[in-house]
């Protein structure tokens, strides 16, 4: 890719570039709760058929003008990316494979038979904000600038069809950890009522349907005193998937580390391929295979399971202490972090935060 200060130059700034946001930054610094606060600015760009990608820019944080007619707001056109800006200890501000959640948003925007952006766009888009609202990536330990690309379908169209007017943005938050009690162990519901996606569907892309599908799992979960929902194939019922926002993973206590295939109805973490390449490094053995839910609570009661955990960006890795659904409840092993889920996590927050060397060139300086 080529330096971020030459890319950020695609999107300019508009003649209109002052703060719309009214959000303090030292006040939204001292709190940092997930997803709440955002920058003063955002970046966009429109696709039409007959002009493809067209004016980029960088412009004040507010609210959007959209017909009510809008096919996003009809017909859940629409795919979105999450990842960090992390600042460094000598100030410079990073990102964590910037080209991995580009790729993926193309994929996504393929099955949503969207427009795909190209690489250097999407990057291009987090080096202008990032430079603009440098003030707003946070320096306290475990927090960083979240990032929220985004597209929507804007043609006022109630015809069921991909849209021919589309919308590329990027929003940004600052934020802290996302579990607020740190890194320490979640408990997860195992939804067998509720599937967020099934064969064909679309669970391999990152678009809202998806997770509107696990809003009211979750909440009955949340009501039941857990954290977050685990969900299952729709087709048997008995394998694990995917929480609603993270990947999972299990490790045997032979060491062996296992994570769910890529079945076409699982998210393809960015999270989980890092943890994956860092396994291999260290020469452990890894699987990606089907995990069956039955025989897990076996191996968890016998101690054969000794660690289970989830990733995903926001949450980076978080250790599952307890597993339950009907008919069942377990706690893995003694239900505090294990070895493994601990060392994965100091080993990739050391490389977002530039406290230990990127073997495999990850992080892009922004
Ligand atoms: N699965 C789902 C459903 C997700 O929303 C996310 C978050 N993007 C993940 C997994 C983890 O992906 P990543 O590690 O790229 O954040």
């Amino acid at each position: 890719l080529p330096a971020a200060a030459e890319l950020a130059a695609r999107f300019p700034l508009t003649s209109n570039p002052a703060p719309a946001s009214d959000a303090d930054v030292d006040t939204v610094m001292g709190s940092l709760s997930f997803g709440v606060a955002f920058t003063d600015h955002m970046v966009r760009a429109r696709w039409t058929p007959a002009r493809g990608w067209h004016e980029h820019r960088t412009e004040s944080f507010g609210p959007l003008t959209l017909s009510p007619a809008a096919a996003v707001l009809h017909y859940g056109q629409e795919i979105f990316e999450g990842l960090k800006a992390y600042r460094h200890a000598d100030g410079s501000v990073w990102t964590f494979r910037p080209g991995f959640n580009a790729a993926r948003f193309n994929a996504s925007a393929r099955r949503l038979a969207m427009p795909e952006l190209p690489e250097e766009d999407f990057v291009a888009s987090l080096a202008a904000l990032t430079a603009v609202d440098a003030r707003w990536v946070p320096s306290v330990p475990g927090s960083s600038l979240y990032l929220r690309p985004f597209m929507i379908a804007t043609e006022p169209f109630l015809g069921v069809r991909s849209a021919h007017e589309l919308e590329y943005l990027l929003i940004a938050s600052p934020v802290g950890p996302y579990f607020t009690h740190g890194f320490q162990p979640v408990s997860i519901w195992v939804a067998q009522d509720y599937h967020r996606v099934g064969p064909g569907g679309m669970g391999a892309a990152k678009t809202g349907g998806n997770y509107a599908a696990s809003l009211l799992p979750q909440q009955e979960a949340y009501d039941k005193g857990f954290e977050q929902v685990c969900f299952l194939d729709a087709a048997t019922g008995t394998h694990l998937e995917e929480l609603g926002g993270m990947n999972v993973f299990v490790v045997d206590a032979d060491g062996t580390v296992r994570t769910p295939a890529l079945t076409g109805t699982i998210l393809e973490g960015g999270t989980r391929a890092a943890i994956l390449q860092l396994l291999r490094d260290a020469g452990r053995t890894v699987r990606e295979e089907t995990i069956e839910l039955a025989t897990l609570l076996e191996e968890i009661r016998s101690g054969e399971v000794a660690e289970t955990f989830a990733c995903g960006t926001a949450a980076v890795i978080t250790p599952i202490g307890r597993l339950a659904g009907e008919g069942f409840d377990v706690t893995v092993a003694d239900g505090r972090p294990g070895a493994v889920t601990t060392e994965l996590y100091t080993t990739l927050t050391d490389i977002q935060y530039g406290r230990r060397e990127d073997p495999h060139s990850w992080m892009y300086r922004l």
